[in-house]
């Protein structure tokens, strides 16, 4: 079914099997899947994904799975690509467009992630996974255990949004709520893990949901016909969904799909936690622990992504650029997004939303080109956040009839 041919670290290039359960590389790093491309060059074509399945299983070629019983599958991936024709004239971006990953099982783009990493951890046997999380991943991992029948243990903070926390014991999982960030939360898996006999599904520190998040490349590729867009905005925290549509336009361009430059990387993070943007700001390859990290975009909450050094990679090679919102930005721009597009977004890409003039009036984007804004989640997932723009306490705004007729 695919042409997997082996693993390799992403920082030595170490060669490591595959068909064997793997987590970081010996020297410590996020080890990535390499297929043999010119192979499939000769036997799969573009022009044959019409007829593939609906989902991001389409590319199936190019992901982990060798046998398709171990595909577990919610639907997730094939999200809409909308054109964005009154956000465009109000910000002064004529060709804008949302890609809308909101609206994936469990309401946000970690269900790609956790599709591949759940599948290829049944074909490998694996019966007990473990995550630390600031929120949508873990309520993606509880769906796809659930689906696979297998057991989860979720360690996340204990101001996730609610939804995640309901969802996650709605799916049957096992959750530790830790009075913590993200870090905390990985630190707790990692001592337990092996006792456990937990398999650690964390970001990056195991190899195949970045292969599941790579399919946003594809699918943007596909969408524009094979043609890649001039921006893609990308709300930032462990940095997979870069690292995978970077990995992707790589893939493409050596399937021979693809050609031509690829998108600027425009890597959008909130001031709250902005590790990325100050490495990014300071030339530095790596980047520092961002302190008392706190934003309403929970996604965004990482304040020393794993693979920082493959974000700010991608970002530089791209000729794109680092950028952060206040939650204050990110919240209104949300609105301004669902009132005038009618797609309801989460804060993390309502953040995208929010830098788009911003990077208009630097000349980082040009009012022309085609951008895109990558939403990773659905705001119906955010209540407590946006909230706080909508005050509903008796005799409040919301509670004027203005001149409505009193019905007796
Ligand atoms: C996890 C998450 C992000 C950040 O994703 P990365 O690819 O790890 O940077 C962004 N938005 C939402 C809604 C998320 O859940």
């Amino acid at each position: 079914m695919n042409t997997i041919s082996h693993l390799e670290c992403s920082h030595t290039g170490e060669r490591y099997a595959a068909g064997e359960l793997h987590n970081l590389s010996k020297a410590g790093f996020p080890l990535l899947v390499r297929y043999d491309l010119e192979k499939l060059r000769q036997g799969w074509s573009r022009d044959w994904i019409n007829n593939a399945p609906a989902t991001m299983w389409r590319y199936a070629p190019v992901l982990p799975v060798t046998k398709p019983p171990s595909i577990v599958s919610l639907g997730e991936g094939m999200t809409p690509m909308i054109r964005a024709k009154r956000l465009g004239e109000q910000m002064g971006a004529s060709n804008l467009w949302v890609k809308d990953d909101g609206v994936n099982p469990t309401g946000s783009f970690k269900a790609r992630g956790l599709s591949c990493a759940i599948s290829m951890a049944k074909e490998l046997g694996v019966t007990k996974v473990a995550i630390p999380s600031a929120g949508n991943a873990a309520s993606a991992l509880a769906a796809y255990a659930a689906a696979a029948g297998m057991e989860a243990h979720i360690f996340m903070p204990r101001d996730v949004p609610q939804a995640n926390f309901i969802e996650c014991k709605s799916f049957g999982a096992h959750v530790t709520l830790v009075d913590g960030l993200i870090s905390d939360c990985a630190k707790l898996v990692a001592a337990n893990a092996a006792r456990e006999g937990w398999f650690d599904i964390s970001t990056l520190k195991e190899p195949y949901r970045i292969e599941g998040k790579k399919t946003m490349g594809y699918e943007i590729a596909e969408q524009f016909h094979w043609m890649l867009p001039g921006a893609i905005l990308y709300p930032t925290g462990g940095g997979v969904g870069i690292i995978g549509m970077w990995k992707a336009f790589e893939e493409l361009e050596a399937l021979g799909w693809v050609t031509g430059k690829r998108p600027k990387m425009i890597a959008v993070q909130v001031e709250g936690c902005m590790p990325v943007v100050r490495a990014f700001q300071a030339g530095a390859e790596r980047s520092e622990f961002f302190e008392n990290a706190s934003t309403v975009a929970s996604g965004l909450r990482v304040p020393k992504p794993l693979g920082d050094f493959l974000i700010l990679r991608a970002v530089r090679e791209s000729g794109g650029t680092a950028i952060a919102v206040s939650d204050a930005e990110a919240l209104r721009a949300g609105m301004q997004l669902a009132s005038q597009e009618g797609i309801f977004a989460a804060p993390e890409g309502a953040a995208c939303v929010a830098a788009i003039p911003k990077l208009l009036a630097s000349g980082a984007l040009e009012p022309d080109e085609k951008i895109v804004i990558y939403n990773t989640g659905a705001g119906l997932k955010y209540l407590e956040a946006y909230s706080t723009r909508y005050p509903r306490e008796a005799g409040g705004e919301s509670d004027k009839l203005g001149g409505l007729v009193t019905p007796r």
